[in-house]
């Protein structure tokens, strides 16, 4: 499709109230890809899949092809179930050494004898393009330029096609996994929002959803956000991070969308809201990556 066409789907959603991840997603991959072409640039990524985890293996696939789409070299090494720590370690180091590589992205879980954070942290920094490392994440933290981690990164690059005002927001966070609510609570800071961040132990969580412009809700708990938590006069925008299989087995999101829709000003479905986002800022941040080697970033 045409950078133009889904410029318009992604408008048409908003103007419906929906945050079109997926479309806005396609866009700025479409504009990634016209960069790549006009510039001639080389990105590499590197996936280590470790195991035989069957939806490992369907994220894996999805992000080769989001590579191959835009034209970002991309391998996949596949390593068995019983790797043990000093082979991981070693390909690991290997391809940080390795300057035609300029992200690496170790696919979890690991099989349960590997250490998932001493294997994340083995990755060199600068081509942590996941954003997990703790250097990346003191660099965030401290504002210094760094991979900020997908999910959350994806969140506010949503926020900001939505045309969502942050100076003077009020916003507030449920969830602080260092995957995603804690480096959204900066990520929205930096935005110059005002952010609270609430968890299982916070205490009436819906008086503080109700006074807050933008809701981000990364719970893992199934319509945790209902319509009577949100602003009765509408002007909540509600990010859903959340991906949880309901019992008909169906993928559904924190906030109970179906109630919660018709009660906000924007929302993003799930599926087709964040997920799309988390794919492409990793393409964002293997480009990135790409542009510093060269010094072009
Ligand atoms: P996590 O590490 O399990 O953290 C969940 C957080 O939610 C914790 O801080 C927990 O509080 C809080 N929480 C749980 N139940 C709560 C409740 N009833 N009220 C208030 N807070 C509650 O999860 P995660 O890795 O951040 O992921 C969160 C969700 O996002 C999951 O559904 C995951 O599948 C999804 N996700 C989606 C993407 C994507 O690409 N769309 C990417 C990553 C994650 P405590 O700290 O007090 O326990």
């Amino acid at each position: 499709m045409e950078l133009a066409e889904i410029t318009k789907i992604v408008d048409d959603k908003l103007a419906q109230g929906i945050i079109d991840g997926t479309n806005i997603g396609n866009e700025m991959r479409a504009k990634m890809k016209l960069e790549i072409e006009e510039k001639g640039l080389k990105p590499y990524l590197v996936t280590l899949l470790v195991g035989e985890d069957e939806a490992s293996k369907v994220y894996v696939n999805f992000k080769e092809k989001a590579c191959n789409a835009i034209g970002i070299k991309n391998n996949v090494f596949r390593m068995s179930k019983d790797t043990t720590e000093e082979e991981l370690f070693a390909k690991i180091d290997e391809l940080n050494k390795n300057p035609e590589v300029d992200g690496i992205l170790l696919q979890l879980p690991l099989p349960s004898h590997l250490k998932e954070q001493d294997a994340t942290m083995r990755i060199s920094p600068d081509k942590d393009v996941d954003g997990l490392h703790y250097i990346s994440a003191g660099k965030l933290w401290v504002g210094m330029p760094t991979f900020k981690s997908c999910t959350p990164a994806g969140c506010i690059e949503l926020l900001k096609r939505a045309d969502v005002v942050f100076k003077g927001a009020s916003a507030v966070v449920i969830g602080r996994s260092n995957l995603v609510g804690r480096p959204m609570v900066r990520l929205l800071e930096t935005e110059h929002a005002t952010v609270t961040l609430c968890h299982s132990r916070t205490k009436n969580l819906g008086e503080i959803t109700r006074r807050s412009d933008i809701i981000v809700a990364a719970t893992g708990w199934e319509g945790l956000i209902t319509a009577d938590m949100v602003d009765p006069e509408m002007k909540s925008v509600v990010i859903d991070v959340g991906m949880n299989r309901n019992a008909e087995g169906k993928l559904v999101g924190d906030v109970d969308y179906e109630t919660v829709k018709d009660r906000v000003r924007l929302i993003t479905p799930v599926p087709g809201g964040v997920g799309p986002m988390t794919i492409t800022m990793l393409l964002s941040n293997t480009i990135l990556s790409y542009k510093r080697k060269l010094n072009l970033e």
